[in-house]
């Protein structure tokens, strides 16, 4: 048995409509399991790049928002913000001190984000 999400009655597991507020139900299904895709997504899942990187030194950061970083890239990209935001602080401190590497720093940067997905990883060397 399941709970219909309109009327909050119990429903056989496989009706494509309620038996009691007659809503249609399959709609609904979809979106649920596209939720459960959503999640598998966010999870962690450590693939061998990763568990190189961990043996070599490296933290694994995210994951990151790639619209955030760019939001942070483009106006602030000169003063290293999106280092900030990526826990680079080294990296922070080089781009305030000279200005995103001239400016060529913060271009590489916001071309690499626009080539990453909407959630990102970035691996960081352990101090
Ligand atoms: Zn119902």
């Amino acid at each position: 048995m399941k709970i219909c999400p309109y009327c909050s009655n119990e429903i056989v597991d496989n009706a494509k409509m309620c038996t009691h507020c007659g809503m249609r139900l399959k709609e609904n299904i979809k979106e649920s399991k596209q939720e459960t895709k959503q999640k598998t997504n966010d999870e962690e899942i450590k693939t061998p790049q990763d568990m190189l990187y961990e043996t070599l030194g490296f933290e694994k950061i995210g994951p990151l928002n790639k619209k955030i970083a760019l939001l942070l890239a483009i106006p602030l990209g000169i003063f290293g913000i999106h280092k900030l935001y990526e826990r680079k602080y080294i990296m922070f401190v080089l781009y305030l001190c000279t200005l995103g590497l001239f400016g060529v720093g913060v271009v590489i940067d916001v071309l690499n984000l626009l080539n990453k997905s909407d959630k990102y990883y970035v691996y960081k060397q352990r101090l």
